[in-house]
């Protein structure tokens, strides 16, 4: 039930899993940041989130996003992390900073071009479908040198990293591996030297799996259920 759902304490016991994962994977717990998922879920939960000093929210849509900017009116890190169709983008550049679900050249030109118009750069990070799941958005492994060439040249927008929608799973561990692979691949691609691109973020890792996800080396963790309880759809 939605009403008995504890936000501060819920941020208090993620917080702690995070630090307990940073402490066995040795990584330090300021290397690793939370996003608070909050699609679907009401402002009045998000100001909670606010007073725990949680900063860093995701969204996964573009009118919920605006909707909720300017409900709450203070400047906080707003995530995109779903799909986004083109149409779209002028609402999302420049209220997200942080554009983690970008699949093709052709959503990264609209970006660009978005920016552009903003006089912006926008960060952005590559989706990856580690697991070439059909049902899921994101490049294949193998397309990802490319795209990172073919958008290396943009002007105004700067790739960050690789993010990725793992499997759903009973038991977290079955995913270590496709974290472990796209940790590989941003190390990879960062090899290569390519103009303009360093990657220094990983967005692994959801409220089924973002211990192991920490332990494989997410720099970004993306919370929902785990914060806030069960979604309901209306
Ligand atoms: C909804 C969503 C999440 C959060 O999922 P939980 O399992 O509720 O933590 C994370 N990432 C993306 C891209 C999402 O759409």
């Amino acid at each position: 039930m939605c009403s008995n759902v504890n936000v501060t304490e819920n941020i208090k016991n993620v917080q702690e899993r995070i630090k307990q994962a940073c402490l066995r994977a040795d990584r330090n717990p300021s290397e690793v940041t939370l996003i608070a998922v909050s699609k679907t879920k009401p402002v009045s939960m998000i100001e909670e989130c606010i007073e725990n000093g949680i900063t860093v929210f995701g969204e996964n849509k573009a009118q919920e996003l605006t909707r909720k900017i300017e409900a709450i009116g203070r400047p906080l890190d707003w995530h995109f992390i779903g799909h986004l169709q083109r149409n779209k983008v002028k609402y999302v550049v420049g209220n997200a900073c942080l554009i983690h679900s970008v699949d093709s050249v052709r959503l990264a030109e609209a970006i660009n071009s978005e920016a552009e118009k903003k006089n912006i750069v926008c960060d952005i990070l590559a989706e990856v479908n580690v697991a070439d799941e059909e049902s899921k958005f994101g490049l294949a492994k193998e397309e990802v040198h490319d795209f990172v060439l073919q958008i290396s040249s943009f002007k105004n927008i700067k790739l960050r990293g690789l993010m990725t929608i793992a499997p759903y799973v009973e038991d977290s561990e079955e995913n270590r591996l496709y974290f472990r692979v796209l940790r590989n691949l941003l190390i990879d691609i960062n090899s290569k030297n390519i103009d303009n691109i360093n990657m220094d973020v990983l967005s692994m890792g959801m409220t089924g799996d973002y211990e192991v996800a920490i332990e494989e080396g997410a720099t970004m963790v993306r919370v929902g259920t785990g914060i806030f309880g069960d979604r309901h759809y209306a």
